[in-house]
């Protein structure tokens, strides 16, 4: 630590947005690129802070664990960042024994129907 350096920013909530001067040092960190395509960011284009790991895969909303992404690229990634949860909780869920909600339509297994494969349904015998 020098005496320059400034104290890490931590925000307050998951949902404490970063302000002002911490955008700027998350965007100067990154020598202004975007951190999913790696493309140049200009004053013209729109960016915003992302959580490279986010906050729903346990990512921390803190200015280490953020970096700018440009507008191109942010849905992308958080379709990525869904994706990466569901498979994360289906495989802890998994792992805990935690079965998936079942179904209750009644042609399910266990059900008084059963569906045929040219359609309809006949009563389980
Ligand atoms: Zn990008």
């Amino acid at each position: 630590m020098t005496a320059r350096s400034v104290p890490e920013w931590i925000g307050k909530t998951p949902d404490t947005l970063a302000p002002p001067r911490v955008r700027l040092r998350v965007f100067q960190n990154a020598g202004g690129c975007c951190h999913a395509c790696t493309r140049k960011i200009t004053a013209s284009d729109r960016w915003d802070c992302d959580h490279v790991v986010a906050l729903i895969n346990g990512g921390q909303n803190r200015e280490s664990n953020l970096a700018p992404i440009c507008g191109n690229c942010h849905p992308t990634k958080t379709a990525a960042d869904v994706a990466v949860k569901s498979k994360t909780y289906h495989k802890a869920a998994k792992a805990a024994g935690v079965k998936r909600k079942r179904s209750s339509f009644q042609t399910s297994r266990d059900g008084r129907w059963k569906a045929k494969i040219g359609g309809g349904v006949v009563p389980r015998d």
